[in-house]
């Protein structure tokens, strides 16, 4: 396909505000693809590679300003390129802004217009293909060692120097992966389902198995249904990591009858694939010759970190024996073994050089919490208990070994009572790690999706004690209840410098961050009201001013910066704890606590 036409394609999404539009386009641009197919697949979302490869092109945008500048002419440079693009804002913009006209019509003299039905030329004089593009952008990638700053400025050069305005524009935001044409995901598998009329929810699991767009829209038009149900996990493909939503006990429990619950690590994600030495191969492995164990190690944006974790590498080879692509995290462990924290693990996770020195310093151990593969088997489909089990066996030499036992597997409970999983959560504390995380039993392997089958529960953050400082009387039923409690810290440090944020005379100067109105039971307001009524201070409609006498221990899942309260801070998602019955306004959280639990605490 013509670089220009798939330039102008663009141009008309990048137009478009319909989606339903975009995936029309994006469909016939599919259809027109020819040849380069797999190649406008990737285009459209702005990516050079397949998703599941970590090669990136490695330059940084002052050589894309350089080729630019170069081709725009004698008397521009790259200074001149950032400038427009201080005013302009977009580096398509600035590309399409520049004339690179002269070298064209030399291109025109020299055969353009000889594409042919391949629109394929390979010279440097014809119109431009996206195949062309694809191929320098490979070559650019490939290009190390000295010189080859020089060398990747040349090849863009080339490219920029055969653009029309159309052209630059989304050849310049290719490279800088900036192609924002409202082209995501969802639409390109959408348009892969229209164009070769096969089902999306089968383009989607092939699209989960491959991590490669451009192969499933091949696979689609040239071998249809029955190619996309054929297409499988391959060991040295990573997929997308399947995430999790936030959650609580109580809530896992009303969905399942009963919860999955296994420790939260601290650490970093891993995807291990492993083939042993002449296993017979998994579904075409690219694994190559096999007298050797083949073994990588991808992170959770599926870059290859192989190289940076020995230990691990050193324990697939030592323990499986079958081929695997098992999920988990890696963790930094002291001397002891006995988990560090996360930015231990950091040190090591894609550290390129003396790899050796830092192994010294900290040591990392895999623990495994899923398989997605094993033994020829894709388990993706498979509930999650089914894919622990076979975990475990993969892990275990011996079967009648004790799971807490089996070295690099995380145990995984089943309960559905609230006082067991508390237990495991403070076990899992107690063991230095983050808490838990709670999964359904049930549930299928989602690469990429953030869904509920898996919950994090962080253990609770510690809890404030707040002034409580105004409220809101109630509507309907609870109109004569005051509820929607205004909540405040004390600032010590303003006393002196600034007035008090309320002018109730109070012996300390208090700042607003938040309300709290959730989780309090009919009994509980009546019983706040007749508490908090003697101190209405002020009243106007609903709501009314209290003179600070009551203390609320509140607990909230995260503090934020906010502009909305006078402390600068607010509580995300409030509950009312309990009165401190047993502390004065003098005794109540400051807001020198808040910014320490906001600042100092965990990432
Ligand atoms: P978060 O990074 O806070 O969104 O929590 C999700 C992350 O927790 C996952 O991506 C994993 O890296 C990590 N994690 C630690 N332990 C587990 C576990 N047992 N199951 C799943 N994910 C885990």
């Amino acid at each position: 396909m013509e670089f220009a036409t798939f330039a102008t394609r663009a141009a008309t999404i990048d137009a478009e505000p319909a989606d339903l539009e975009i995936v029309d386009h994006v469909r016939a641009l599919l259809e027109a693809a020819g040849e380069d197919l797999e190649i406008v697949a990737r285009f459209v979302q702005g990516r050079v590679f397949p998703a599941w490869d970590s090669t990136t092109l490695d330059i940084g945008p002052r050589t894309c300003y350089e080729a630019i500048a170069r081709a725009a002419g004698t008397n521009v440079d790259a200074d001149d390129v950032e400038e427009r693009l201080a005013d302009r804002g977009e580096i398509g913009d600035v590309a399409a802004s520049y004339d690179f006209g002269g070298q064209q019509g030399l291109g025109a003299f020299t055969g353009r217009g000889d594409a042919g039905g391949d629109g394929n030329t390979g010279s440097n004089g014809g119109e431009l293909t996206t195949r062309e593009v694809a191929e320098t952008l490979s070559d650019l990638a490939a290009a190390d060692g000295a010189g080859s700053q020089d060398r990747k400025v040349d090849l863009l050069f080339g490219l920029f120097n055969r653009c029309s305005s159309v052209e630059a524009r989304y050849l310049s935001r290719l490279v800088l992966s900036e192609m924002r044409i409202g082209v995501g995901e969802g639409t390109v598998r959408d348009a892969i389902a229209a164009a070769f009329d096969v089902p999306d929810d089968r383009v989607e699991r092939a699209l989960q198995v491959s991590n490669d767009y451009g192969r499933v829209a091949r696979v689609a038009r040239d071998a249809g249904l029955e190619g996309l149900d054929a297409m499988d996990l391959e060991i040295g493909r990573p997929v997308q990591a399947m995430l999790a939503q936030a959650g609580t006990v109580m809530g896992a429990l009303k969905d399942w009858d009963e919860a999955g619950v296994e420790w939260k690590y601290d650490g970093a994600r891993i995807q291990l694939h492993h083939e042993p030495p002449s296993s017979p191969g998994s579904n075409g492995a690219p694994a190559g010759a096999n007298d050797a164990a083949t073994t990588r190690i991808y992170s959770r944006n599926m870059e290859d970190v192989t190289n940076a974790l020995p230990e691990v590498v050193e324990f697939a080879e030592e323990t499986l024996e079958q081929p695997a692509i098992l999920d988990g995290e890696v963790v930094a462990v002291d001397d002891a073994g006995e988990p560090l924290p996360f930015q231990e693990v950091l040190k090591r996770f894609r550290r390129k050089h003396d790899v050796a020195k830092a192994r010294e310093e900290i040591s990392v151990r895999p623990v495994f919490f899923d398989c997605l593969h094993a033994a020829g088997e894709d388990l993706l489909s498979e509930p999650l208990t089914r894919r622990h089990d076979r975990l475990e066996q993969l892990l275990s030499a011996d079967e009648n070994l004790d799971p807490a036992a089996v070295d690099g597997l995380s145990l995984l409970w089943f309960s559905d009572d609230p006082e067991a999983i508390e237990s495991i959560d403070a076990e899992a504390l107690e063991a230095g790690h983050e808490g838990i995380m709670l999964k359904d039993p049930d549930s299928t392997y989602s690469p990429g999706r953030r869904g509920k089958h898996w919950r994090k529960r962080k253990p609770d953050i510690e809890t404030l004690d707040c002034v409580v400082t105004g409220a809101e009387w109630g509507e309907g039923r609870r109109a004569t209840f005051l509820g929607t409690f205004e909540l405040s810290v004390r600032d010590g440090d303003a006393s002196e410098k600034r007035g008090s944020a309320r002018s109730t005379g109070a012996p300390q100067h208090l700042e607003t961050i938040g309300k709290v109105a959730t989780g309090i039971t009919d009994e509980t307001l009546a019983e706040l009201t007749a508490l908090l009524e003697p101190h209405i201070v002020a009243e106007d409609g609903q709501d009314v001013d209290l003179e600070p006498a009551v203390v609320f221990e509140v607990g909230y899942e995260e503090i934020q910066s906010s502009p909305t309260y006078s402390s600068g801070y607010a509580l995300r998602f409030p509950r009312f704890v309990g009165v401190r019955h047993d502390k004065d306004p003098a005794e109540a959280d400051t807001l020198e606590r808040v910014q320490r639990l906001r600042y100092g605490g965990r990432r």
